[in-house]
């Protein structure tokens, strides 16, 4: 897999992980715990953005502000932002997650499942 595109799938789940910190559930972790965390999963994600090309995560940033999200998955040749059907001829099978690519339709950053 290429490695911006594995970086930016980290990056993701982090961005998710910090988000669902917030949740109500996470209200019986305890203050301390809950800012503990929250450093070490900010700590972990500057690692990644510091190792990304500046353009890419800029790009990621402006996709999270506008969809809450800046990469989805295709799942069955559809776009899981946008649910549109991918032109699968573009790529070939071999190729996938090879390269970083963006949705066509919604111009998110997409990974193949
Ligand atoms: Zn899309």
């Amino acid at each position: 897999m290429n490695e911006d595109l594995e970086r930016l799938i980290a990056l993701h789940d982090i961005d998710q992980l910090l988000r669902e910190i917030e949740n109500p559930q996470y209200r019986d972790l305890g203050f301390e715990v809950k800012e503990q965390r929250k450093a070490d999963l900010n700590k972990a994600r500057q690692e990644i953005v510091e190792s990304l090309p500046e353009s890419i995560y800029r790009k990621y940033e402006r996709l999270r502000a506008k969809y809450g999200r800046g990469i989805a998955p295709v799942v069955g040749g559809i776009c899981m932002n946008c649910f549109i059907q991918m032109p699968t001829a573009v790529v070939g099978m071999g190729q996938k997650n090879q390269q970083l690519e963006t949705c066509s339709n919604c111009g998110i950053f997409i990974y193949w499942v």
